[in-house]
Formats: structure tokens, C-alpha cells, sequence
């Protein structure tokens, strides 16, 4: 009698229901379905094998085969039933007419808003803008502005050496030097840029910004220095403003004069911004001292002009109200969005 290795119909039944629990796809089963209850499935050759069975035996076993092919088919059908419902339940969740997630903007940094709107104002008054290196020698930072080694005004710098020669630039004022020197008269050009002082507290840090600007033509005076500040003061804060030029002194520029406009504040009635003033420091100028122009090689009987140079940082405190120059760099997201 041949012994065929047919599996039990206690075997298909363990095999069929493990099956049917690993399902991920209905299309996975159809093919169950075929592979256990088709015309070639494993029940139906089951019961094709009961005819070789002894006569005694065979109703048990079909019967027993009817009952597992139920069994399986309620399985399967369970299995269906199951995945329509979670594949509808994730459908349902996608609703494709919903709007977007909004993508978060970023936003400019309030100085970099400051620095463009000054050089656009520039830019209207026919200044074209310049940059050059942060790490600068000591003749363009320095000496050519006529600060001579040893000079007392040095002090006034607090300057970070990178070696003897060699420093972090404590002003923007060496590109007016790097400008002339490339360029013959006239010269009209504003310089944004990072400058460098060893200083910290609320109002100082050891990074901050300046715009410098120069102008050099024939007959320039100090009229036109007075006229082109004021025209900035009234577009940077607005036509109300006042202005008053008070002497000062840097190496570079004879006369010279602090600029102070009218405190924004208070509107010049003393506040603590202003220290009670009424007036607040905003810009440093004068005209161009020879001794600058004649470094350049430009004719000092022909050509003169002014300079100037203001903190970008304190604009932007004073123009947004902000009393901690630190925040600026805080990098606090939650500051930084506020200023469009
Ligand atoms: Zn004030």
C-alpha cells in the first residue's frame, strides 16, 4: 500500500490558520482562499484522497474535512473583514482636502534689517556700498588714518590683535582707505560691516556693526556733510527729528563732530535712554583730514570730503525700542520673528 506523505487534515487546518493571521493585503487572501479552498486546494484534495480511505473510515474524515474547510473559510473571511476596515479606518484619516501644514518663515535679523535700510537711504543719495576683510593690518586700520603708533587715540579702541600688525578691525573706517586707494575722486560710498572691540555690557559687545560713509569730491564742505546727515537722520527716523552737531575728535577727520538727533523715546523730554538728555549719540563725522587723503595720493588742494560712521546695533535699539544690545545675539527665535 502506498504510503503518499499527505498532510493531515489536522495539519492543514494549524497551517491555514497561522496563515491567515500573517495576512497584510486582501490580495494576500485570494491567494490563501485558492491555496487551501480552490478546486486544486489542499481541502479539496483532501476530500478527492477520502475515496482511497477503508470504507469505515471515510465518513469520519469527511466530515472532519467539511468542518476544518468551514473553519477556514469563516478564518479568511474574518482576516477580510479585518483589513477592509483598517484600510478604510487609514483612508478616512487622510483627508487630501485639508490645508497645508504652513512651513514655518524665517525672518532677517533685525540688525541685517537696519543695515539694508541705511544703505538703501544711502544708495538714494548716490552712495554705492563697499565691503572689504574683517581681519585687517594695522597700517589700514590705523596708520593710514593718521592714529600714528603710539598714539593716545589707540586707547580709544580697545582693540583685539591678532599679532603685532595684524588685527580684528575696530572700525569699518579702512575701507575708506581701500576705496581711495583703488579709485581716483570722486568717491561716494557707504561700508556696512562687522567690527570687533574687546567691551561688553547692555550696551556693547564684542562684535557689533557700523556703516561707515565717505565722500570725497572737489569743494566738498562741511555744508554737504550737514545736508547728507540730515537727509539720512529724516528717512532713517522720520522728518521730525532734530539733529544737533556737537565738536569732537577722531584722528581722521579735522573737524570733527558727533552727531546727536533728538531722543525717539522721549522726544526730548529726558527719559533713560537718553539719560535724561533728551538727545542720543548716533553718528560720528567730519571732514577728511589731509593727512588721510594725502596717504591715498589725492590732491589736497583740489579734492576734499567728509566721513562718517555710525553703530548699526544702537540704530536698531533705538529704532525698535530694544534696551539689551545682547539680545541680538542671543539667537532667541521668539525675539529674532518679531522684527519684519
Ligand atoms: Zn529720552
Amino acid at each position: 500500500m502506498s504510503k503518499t506523505a499527505n498532510p493531515t487534515i489536522e495539519q492543514i487546518r494549524e497551517e491555514a490558520l497561522a496563515a491567515a493571521k500573517s495576512v497584510s493585503t486582501t490580495a494576500d487572501i485570494e491567494t490563501l482562499s485558492i491555496r487551501y479552498l480552490g478546486r486544486k486546494g489542499a481541502i479539496t484534495q483532501f476530500l478527492r484522497n477520502i475515496a482511497s480511505l477503508p470504507p469505515e473510515a471515510r465518513p469520519a474524515a469527511g466530515k472532519k474535512a467539511n468542518e476544518v474547510k468551514a473553519i477556514l473559510e469563516a478564518a479568511f473571511a474574518e482576516a477580510a473583514d479585518l483589513l477592509n476596515r483598517s484600510e478604510t479606518a487609514f483612508e478616512a484619516s487622510i483627508d487630501v482636502s485639508l490645508p497645508g501644514r504652513p512651513v514655518a518663515r524665517g525672518a532677517l535679523h533685525p540688525v541685517t534689517l537696519i543695515m539694508r535700510r541705511i544703505c538703501d537711504i544711502f544708495a538714494r543719495l548716490g552712495f554705492s556700498v563697499a565691503e572689504g576683510p574683517e581681519i585687517e593690518t594695522d597700517y589700514y586700520n590705523f596708520e593710514a588714518l593718521n592714529f600714528p603708533r603710539e598714539h593716545p587715540a589707540r586707547d580709544m579702541q580697545d582693540t583685539f590683535f591678532v599679532s603685532d600688525d595684524i588685527v580684528l578691525r575696530t572700525h569699518t573706517s579702512p575701507l575708506q582707505v581701500r576705496v581711495m586707494e583703488k579709485q581716483a575722486p570722486p568717491v561716494r560710498i557707504v561700508a556696512p560691516g562687522k567690527v570687533f572691540r574687546c567691551d561688553s555690557d547692555l550696551t556693547h559687545t564684542p562684535m557689533f556693526h557700523q556703516v561707515e560713509g565717505l565722500m570725497v569730491d572737489k569743494g566738498i564742505s562741511f555744508g554737504d556733510l550737514k545736508g547728507i546727515l540730515t537727509a539720512f537722520v529724516h528717512q532713517m527716523f522720520d522728518e521730525q527729528t532734530s539733529l544737533r552737531f556737537r565738536p569732537s575728535f577722531f584722528p581722521f577727520t579735522e573737524p570733527s563732530a558727533e552727531v546727536d538727533i533728538r531722543c525717539v523715546m522721549c522726544r526730548g523730554d529726558g527719559c533713560r535712554v537718553c539719560s535724561h538728555t533728551g538727545w542720543l549719540e548716533v553718528l560720528g563725522s567730519g571732514m577728511v583730514h589731509p593727512a588721510v587723503l594725502e596717504n591715498v595720493g589725492y590732491d589736497t588742494q583740489q579734492y576734499t570730503g567728509f566721513a562718517f560712521g555710525m553703530g548699526v546695533d544702537r540704530i536698531a535699539m533705538l529704532k525698535y525700542g530694544i534696551d539689551d544690545i545682547r539680545k541680538f545675539f542671543e539667537n532667541d527665535l521668539r525675539f529674532l520673528t518679531q522684527f519684519e
